[in-house]
């Protein structure tokens, strides 16, 4: 279960590579957010961005953590006053805004459905349909599927503020944010994890700052009678989405849009998804089927696989 959701970081670090072997470069790992991170900056000031990258997930964890009843979330969950900050309001503005454009398949306000089925801390269990009914009439905050996008990209613009700064790669548990140019030229170079042989099913070449994230059936789930019960909840059935999809990965320029939209694609399937994408034009996908084939929209990158290309209609 984890255990791949901690080897896509691995194979992420590896092939995030480096740059002029003479730069300064300072690295962490941090348990955050329910994950293992790894941030790796490059540049004079490496060692303060990486301190102040871990400050600001920390505290962003703090704030956006539904399970902790202190947060923003946790209050809003229980009814209680909250005063917003503008950033705050804007977070939850855009996670909205990301809910109307997805059809509602990206939820954000899932909290009590996820915890009936112990996905968000407690027992795994499949739930009686009226218990699923009543969780889902709850309408409690939960940014899971989109903190940690948001987390990077406000990270991002941080550090791209930073004069002593040159580049950066953060891993924020399979959503990896890069931030600039590597000073070799070459593309930032991002794993795909297979979602169900493990080790990589593919390699996505990014250039500059983008926010990659990967919404997969195999990053968390439990198994009863052998059936796979995973973490990505269909808003309108209340039970794991069933769309065909093993994986969706999204490449697009802003974290949060990618976070949700990943999760959003997973739980619509890939007919809705080509459709939303030939829609838009703030992003790229990569779909790994439950039989294993993948299909990726043409402004992708891909290398290491085989593959089939979705091409514009326009
Ligand atoms: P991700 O791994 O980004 O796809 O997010 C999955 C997490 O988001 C879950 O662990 C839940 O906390 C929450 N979640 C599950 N289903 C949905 C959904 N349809 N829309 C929004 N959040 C969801
Ligand atoms: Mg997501």
């Amino acid at each position: 279960m984890k255990k791949c959701a901690v080897w896509c970081i691995v194979l992420a670090i590896m092939l995030c590579g480096c740059t002029r072997s003479e730069e300064k470069k300072s690295e962490a790992d941090i348990f955050c957010m329910d994950t293992v991170m790894n941030v790796k900056i490059w540049g004079e000031d490496a060692d303060n961005a990486v301190l102040d990258v871990t400050r600001m997930l920390q505290e962003m964890e703090r704030e956006y953590a539904a399970s902790d009843d202190a947060s923003v979330l946790g209050r809003l969950n229980r009814a209680q006053a909250v005063t917003l900050t503008d950033a705050e309001k804007a977070v939850l503005d855009q996670a909205l805004a990301l809910s109307a454009r997805t059809g509602g398949e990206f939820d954000p306000q899932l909290y009590a459905l996820s915890a009936l089925w112990g996905f968000s801390g407690g027992e795994y269990r499949v739930p009686e349909q009226t218990e699923i009914q009543a969780a889902l009439a709850q309408r409690q905050w939960d940014l899971g599927a989109a903190v940690k996008g948001y987390a990077g990209q406000t990270a991002a613009d941080a550090l791209l503020q930073n004069a002593g700064v040159s580049c950066a790669v953060l891993n924020l548990g399979g959503n990896v944010q890069t931030v600039g140019q590597k000073k070799d030229g070459e593309p930032w170079r991002i794993a795909i994890a297979s979602p169900r042989a493990g080790g990589t099913a593919g390699v996505l070449s990014i250039s500059g700052t983008m926010s990659v994230v990967t919404s997969g059936d195999y990053q968390r789930y439990f198994e009863r009678d052998g059936v796979r019960y995973h973490h990505i909840l269909d808003p309108k059935t209340g039970y794991p989405a069933d769309s065909g999809l093993a994986s969706v990965t999204v490449v697009c320029r802003d974290g949060m849009t990618a976070d949700a939209l990943s999760t959003a694609l997973f739980v619509m399937g890939m007919e809705s998804a080509v459709q939303l994408w030939q829609e838009s034009d703030d992003f790229e996908a990569v779909f790994i089927l439950t039989t294993g084939e993948i299909y990726a929209t043409q402004g992708v990158s891909l290398s290491e696989c085989s593959y089939e290309v979705i091409a514009r209609e326009k």
